[in-house]
């Protein structure tokens, strides 16, 4: 191995090498008690002036420069800091402000922009989706013929100012034009064919002022980040990116950029960047994205060039192997003039502190690294580059041990659950009898009308519920007093849909305050964080679980609530479980094998829960994976692997359902196109999809890819509170039974009604049965 400290003095004219320096290109926004969340809901709520809002926004960016400085972390990131969304900020930033906002941000900065991002009473929101494949949300921009940019550099000037002040090297982070535009979406009538890419002649200029403006409030450095880039990208497209990046690439009054990609490989606009004028490149060089550093090597590096090395995991939680970083960091020594320490991505993935997790075992916690830990070990990684090994001997030593507890442990490593895994073969995803077959059975078994009504699963949760989750939290409620208080929600559940008329029913999944934590907390493997806290979006944070070690299920998880439901009503009770996929995507995974062979655990471990479902009388189980699409690898090329294990997970749970035994499958998105093969190879009885606001557009994709199973395109839009009408929803199904026949079609919600009111739930459910009862009669 070349030991860094040989290459210290490297490059062909031999000249002393600069040292490496240790960066991130961003951090937690909300503060390690959520003061943000706080602070701006409370702003929303008209509890906290806009003044309060601003200080304690500051405060938590002041907070946020003192601690990556402490962790010595030798040049912070600027401007990644976000009220709400860092997209929204830069729509903002670049004028990109659509017509139906400008009044209101003109009148109020904040409050235009607090409009733009969740509506206002004359205007709906940007849209909102996933950031790449990761679980953090971002407003899209909407860009039109009309718009005409603008730049307001003010935040950004303002907030590199705050970080020089301190006395703290600082480099503004932007998104970049090409991503920008990548991720808007054309503006509402756009001509058909407009593209917003098209815009970017007109975005550069604005860009270049922005640049220009943090030039002289004393930026050195600009890094402008590109994950669009990491993407297949068309000829077209790359070749917009070459032109953008010679343009604002031009000698002149700006500061040195940084173009930074992430999430994946660069691919071919690798050797596009490095020609290009701009002086440095961030890349990736964790997973998949390993992939950056052959071909790095394969166009001769980046010479003359900075290269900022994404080496720590950006977007996982477990402790980097140092000794292994530093032998890639001391290959990529050799393939730029300079070379600095980062992690792969910004660190908004990731929880702040786990030092602030006083439930988890203290060797476990040596295991793990949230935000502050990775910027420790950023610092340390930028030393050995710099000082070699011998200057960090002990904490390498202590790293070493810290890996290998981990790899030995037996929370990590339980042959029991191995072998059953080993022994898995592909008929154990196969049901015993073919889709014909097992659809008679269940007729038979189940006696439905034709278009037979159900929901999702979960029902409004009520404030009784909500006290006692609280009270439960607190120790004022035990045990056997909470499970009375969900007895009673089932209890008032299943009496509102027989009243109703739903032909298969649900428990409405009161014990579940989260549909992954619940499995999580009763699944070995999994840990739980108290303050694990990650933006999803806005104000909302979760708390994904943390999957360490093998899987298995010490005792059925959901059978008693499911089995008290059923005991409730003669008509059959639907037993909801998370799906393998979904426990992986809206957690994070091991990192020491495939995640395919964690998936088969977690599947294995649900399909004894279908088992025990089944071996207690429920006839219909739902396996949901709203998130089978999320962890979809943002190249195509990667996508086959991960199906083929994603799907396998999916049937290994469900092959044990017998033939009569009705299996459900529910996701909730209205793109479909690049999955439709994967949601056939599931082989699920019927599956329930987002349909309403695309008008069933889904029905006619099912039916043209000749999807031969039952399905139920969701009629009510549970987004918003609005009560749909019976005629409106008789329409919806006729829509769909111009796809399907109506041996074939469920009628049911678009997704679980947790966030949801009781009296629209009510409202909107008695005029669903209704309109099923209306379109049946034309049958
Ligand atoms: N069964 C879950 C519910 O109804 C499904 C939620 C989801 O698809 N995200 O809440
Ligand atoms: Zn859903």
């Amino acid at each position: 191995m070349t030991t860094p400290q040989t290459r210290t003095t490297a490059g062909a004219a031999g000249a002393e090498r600069a040292a490496a320096r240790s960066t991130v290109y961003g951090y937690p926004r909300q503060g390690h008690d959520r003061e943000l969340k706080r602070a701006v809901e409370g702003y929303w709520r008209g509890r906290v002036t806009a003044g309060e809002l601003e200080a304690t926004a500051a405060r938590l960016r002041a907070a946020r420069l003192r601690e990556l400085a402490e962790a010595g972390i030798d040049e912070v990131p600027t401007g990644d800091f976000s009220l709400y969304d860092h997209v929204l900020d830069t729509a903002v930033m670049v004028g990109a402000v659509p017509e139906r906002h400008r009044a209101a941000l003109a009148a109020s900065p904040l409050d235009g922009y607090f409009a733009m991002a969740r509506g206002s009473r004359q205007a709906p929101p940007l849209e909102m989706t996933k950031w790449f494949d990761t679980n953090y949300h971002y407003l899209v921009p909407e860009v039109g013929p009309e718009t005409r940019f603008a730049a307001d550099s003010r935040t950004q000037v303002a907030e590199l100012r705050e970080a020089l002040d301190a006395g703290v090297a600082a480099r503004p982070v932007l998104l970049g034009p090409v991503t920008f535009l990548l991720l808007a979406k054309p503006a509402p009538g756009a001509p058909a064919d407009f593209a917003p890419l098209g815009l970017l002649d007109r975005l550069l200029p604005v860009y270049a002022r922005l640049l220009a403006d943090l030039r002289a409030a004393g930026a050195e450095w600009v890094q402008l980040d590109e994950p669009a880039l990491v993407q297949d990208r068309t000829p077209a497209e790359l070749a917009a990116a070459g032109h953008a990046y010679a343009e604002l690439g031009r000698p002149g009054n700006r500061p040195r950029l940084l173009v930074a990609t992430y999430f994946d490989r660069l691919g071919p606009a690798l050797p596009l960047l490095a020609r290009s004028p701009v002086e440095g490149l961030a890349l990736d060089f964790t997973g998949r994205a390993a992939a950056n550093l052959g071909d790095l090597a394969a166009v001769g590096g980046l010479p003359g060039k900075r290269l900022v090395a994404g080496i720590v995991d950006g977007r996982n939680v477990w402790i980097n192997d140092l000794a292994a970083s530093l032998s890639t960091l001391g290959t990529l020594l050799g393939l730029a003039e300079r070379v600095d320490v980062a992690a792969s991505c910004s660190l908004l993935h990731v929880p702040l502190d786990v030092r602030a997790e006083r439930d988890i075992d203290r060797q476990l916690v040596r295991w793990l690294a949230f935000a502050r830990q990775k910027a420790g070990e950023l610092a340390l990684l930028a030393r050995g580059l710099s000082a070699g090994t011998g200057a960090i001997a002990a904490a390498l030593a202590a790293n070493r041990a810290d890996l290998a507890s981990r790899a030995a442990s037996p929370l990590t490593r339980d042959p029991a659950v191995r072998a059953r895994a080993a022994a898995v073969t592909p008929a154990a995803g196969d049901r015993e009898a073919p889709y014909a077959e097992r659809a008679a059975a269940q007729g038979a078994a189940l006696g439905l009308p034709p278009l037979p009504t159900t929901t999702v699963g979960s029902f409004p949760q009520t404030g009784r519920l909500r006290a006692a989750r609280a009270a439960l939290r607190a120790g004022t409620l035990d045990h056997a007093a909470y499970e009375a208080v969900i007895e009673e929600e089932i209890r008032e559940v299943i009496a509102f849909q027989e009243r109703a008329g739903l032909d298969v029913l649900v428990h409405g999944e009161p014990e579940r305050d989260d549909m992954v934590r619940y499995f999580a907390e009763r699944l070995t493997g999994f840990l739980t964080t108290t303050h694990g806290w990650v933006q999803s979006y806005g104000t909302r944070c979760v708390r994904p679980p943390i999957l360490l070690g093998d899987v298995s299920r010490p005792a059925p998880m959901t059978v008693r609530w499911t089995s008290f439901a059923q005991s409730l009503t003669a008509r059959p009770v639907k037993g909801v479980l998370t799906g393998p996929v979904t426990m992986l995507a809206w957690s994070f995974v091991r990192d020491d094998q495939p995640r395919g062979d964690t998936a088969r655990q977690v599947a294995l471990a649900l399909r004894d829960e279908v088992a025990d479902l089944q071996a207690a009388g429920t006839a219909v189980i739902q396996v949901d994976e709203p998130a089978l699409r999320e962890l979809l690898p943002l190249r195509a090329a990667d996508r086959a692997g991960y199906l083929s294990w994603a799907t396998a997970a999916f049937r290994l749970t469900t092959g044990a359902a017998r033939a009569a035994t009705q299996v459900h499958t529910h996701m909730c998105y209205a793109e479909f196109g690049d999955v439709l093969e994967a949601i056939d190879e599931l082989g699920a009885d019927v599956i329930s999809l987002e349909a309403a606001r695309s008008g069933m557009r889904v029905a006619g994709e099912l039916a043209a890819a000749g999807y031969p199973r039952q399905a139920g395109p969701g009629v009510w839009d549970i987004h918003s509170p609005r009560v749909p009408g019976r005629e409106e929803l008789a329409a919806l199904l006729r829509l769909a039974l111009a796809d399907l026949p109506a041996a074939r079609l469920w009628v049911n919600p678009d997704c679980g009604l947790k966030t949801r009111g009781w009296e629209e739930t009510r409202a909107a459910l008695e005029n669903l049965v209704a309109a099923a009862r209306e379109v049946r009669a034309e049958l």
